[in-house]
């Protein structure tokens, strides 16, 4: 989501004659990105952005910028700590931001972070995407679910769905552009178009009527399936509470939908669970990943898992490897619990130790390599459909790309083009990565 909106926003300003600096000291505005999820991914800002105070006294005339969820969660207290800041700009306001910084011409300072929706009806263009073939497509913004850890649903307000047709046209014109896969984002895709209208637009302008959205997300799916010269859809995230077996009988018969599933299941343990405020057990989550198997052939499953969250014992942690072991995820996320202020899980004492954080932490990414090896170590010989995404970055003789199955392949260039879909033999794998050859 912070990828997409790092787009937008530099697609905003370059539309508008802007032009992204190649390095720092070349620049004349710094924007900083933000993320709250985790405090140590705000220490990085906190330590880049007081870094360029030297820059600031060298070329007074310098703006610097921080966006997003810090924006949203610090406001006015990021000018008190790092006074050389000129403008703050919270998850709402982003598509302000060509405006904000005009202003910034005859003000010193600038804070917009209105606790409003952002406005889902607006027009997303966005004039140079890093990646040719592939896109994010934005379908829905903030969170209802108050996992108890979570700094989210503060940060980017309650869920709000953006409207069908916003939607359809922007992935068509996506398309017209050469795009072959779109990633439907939000932060729990299942409950599109759950909410029927958006409380931002005033009643008097028929604003309310006008924004209606009637569908669910699997009406949504099955639109976009229709769209002429898409080839691949993907969505996340998915609350195991709402991934349904409709959804599932959707993946299976709507051919543009990838066969992957990314299922955030954060603890094996039914205590921790619980006191995540996530509302379902560990059986009921493996019974979903069951029928999801038998609907959908060959799903690949990926997952995020926190370790260390408060209270989390020998006993919890295990029932998270038992789990992690069951499933087999195709691949998984782990993060080390980290308290975010203002939140339920706030309340309770962090009282696992860091150095055992790490030992959990390094416990799980070792066993879901060991799996990923495994599942990967079984597709040599086989033949897989690739969509060329791009240019290997570390051997430009190689191309890169993912299988409907998210899995990373490595091949030789030939005479196939980026946004290409072809069909790899797959030679030899690492713990993440395929490599093969083109047929
Ligand atoms: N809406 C998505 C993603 C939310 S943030 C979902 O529900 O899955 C992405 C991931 O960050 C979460 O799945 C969770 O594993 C992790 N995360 C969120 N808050 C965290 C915290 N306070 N400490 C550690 N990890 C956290
Ligand atoms: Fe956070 Fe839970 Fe919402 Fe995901 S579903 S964004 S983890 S509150």
């Amino acid at each position: 989501m912070n990828a997409h909106d790092s787009e937008i926003i530099s697609g905003m300003l370059t539309g508008k004659g802007y032009r992204i600096s190649d390095t720092l000291e070349g620049a004349d505005i710094i924007l900083f990105n933000t993320c709250s999820v985790r405090a140590h991914a705000e220490a990085r800002v906190w330590g880049k952005v007081g870094e360029l105070k030297k820059i600031k006294n060298e070329k007074l005339k310098i703006k610097i910028g921080i966006l997003g969820c810090m924006a949203q969660t610090y406001k006015e207290k990021i000018f008190e700590r790092l006074p050389h800041v000129d403008l703050v700009c919270g998850t709402a306001n982003i598509y302000e931001i060509p405006k904000l910084l005009g202003s910034l011409k005859t003000r010193e300072k600038v804070l917009a972070v209105d606790n409003n929706q952002r406005d889902t009806e607006k027009k997303i263009d966005i004039s140079e995407r890093e990646n040719k073939a592939k896109a994010f497509v934005s379908i829905m913004e903030g969170c209802n679910n108050y996992c108890s850890y979570c700094i989210v649903p503060f940060a980017r307000g309650p869920e709000v769905s953006r409207p069908v047709s916003i939607i359809i046209d922007e992935i068509k014109r996506l398309v017209d552009d050469g795009v072959k896969e779109v990633m439907l984002l939000g932060q729990n895709v299942n409950s599109y178009g759950v909410e029927i209208k958006n409380p931002r637009l005033p009643r008097q302008s028929g604003g309310q009527e006008k924004s209606k959205i009637k569908i669910g997300f699997v009406k949504l799916l099955e639109k976009i399936n229709k769209i002429k010269g898409l080839e691949r859809i993907r969505f996340m995230t998915s609350h195991p509470k709402d991934a349904s077996l409709e959804l599932f009988t959707a993946m299976r018969d709507l051919e543009k939908v990838c066969e992957h599933l990314h299922l955030p299941v954060q603890s094996g343990s039914n205590r921790i669970l619980k006191l995540m405020n996530r509302i379902y057990t560990r059986d009921d989550y493996l019974r979903k990943i069951d029928s999801l198997r038998k609907i959908v052939k060959d799903c690949a499953v990926t997952t995020d898992i926190i370790v260390g969250f408060p209270s989390e014992n020998e006993k919890d942690f295990n029932d998270t490897v038992k789990l992690m072991r069951e499933v087999g995820f195709e691949n998984a996320f782990i993060f080390k619990y980290s308290t975010r202020k203002g939140t339920k899980a706030a309340l309770l004492k962090d009282d696992t130790e860091d150095k055992i954080k790490q030992q959990r932490n390094q416990i799980l990414l070792k066993l879901q390599e060991d799996i990923s090896r495994k599942k990967n170590e079984a597709l040599i010989g086989k033949t897989l459909e690739v969509l060329i995404e791009d240019v290997n970055k570390k051997n430009k003789a190689e191309f890169i790309g993912h299988t409907g199955q998210a899995r990373l392949v490595v091949f030789e260039k030939d005479d196939k083009s980026l946004g290409d879909i072809v069909n790899i033999k797959i030679t030899s794998c690492t713990g993440h990565t395929l490599k093969g050859e083109i047929e």
